[in-house]
């Protein structure tokens, strides 16, 4: 690889980084906040046999309700992992550079504009996992 590069490409996203890890802790600290309310509303009803099912569909709601969450979480690492490898802010289709504007605006994106279209719309048509941006 080009470790030459590393210092210069480091520096150069260097405030993306910060962003990207406040975020990281931001949606996990949500996560768990989230989780915690659970178990504490769980703690209300004394528990008998018939818990056990009760239990896993209030896991299955947990899991459902954090998809989201967890999704960012991962393209949020996902994007701390490349700004390491130096690969941040290239395009995963097309391999040009992502805009800084795009990035400021989507700090985590793996496409360009261009490209992202053509995924979302991809995904809306049929088999492929939508790319979820969300933005908050
Ligand atoms: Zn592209």
């Amino acid at each position: 690889m080009a470790s030459g590069m590393r210092s210069t490409v480091k520096s150069k996203y260097e405030s993306y980084r910060k962003i990207l890890e406040k975020k990281a802790a931001e949606v996990q600290s949500s996560m768990s906040a989230q989780k915690a309310a659970q178990v504490l509303a769980r703690e209300e009803h004394p528990r008998d046999e018939g818990d056990l099912s009760q239990q896993s569909h209030e896991e299955w709601i947990f899991l459902n309700r954090n998809t989201l969450d967890i999704k960012l979480l991962r393209e949020v690492q996902d994007a701390l992992r490349r700004i390491g490898q130096g690969a941040y802010g290239v395009c995963y289709e097309c391999d040009e550079p992502i805009s800084a504007k795009r990035l400021d605006a989507v700090p985590w994106a793996k496409f360009c504009v261009s490209c992202q279209e053509r995924v979302a719309a991809r995904a809306e048509s049929g088999n492929e996992e939508a790319f979820q941006e969300a933005e908050r």
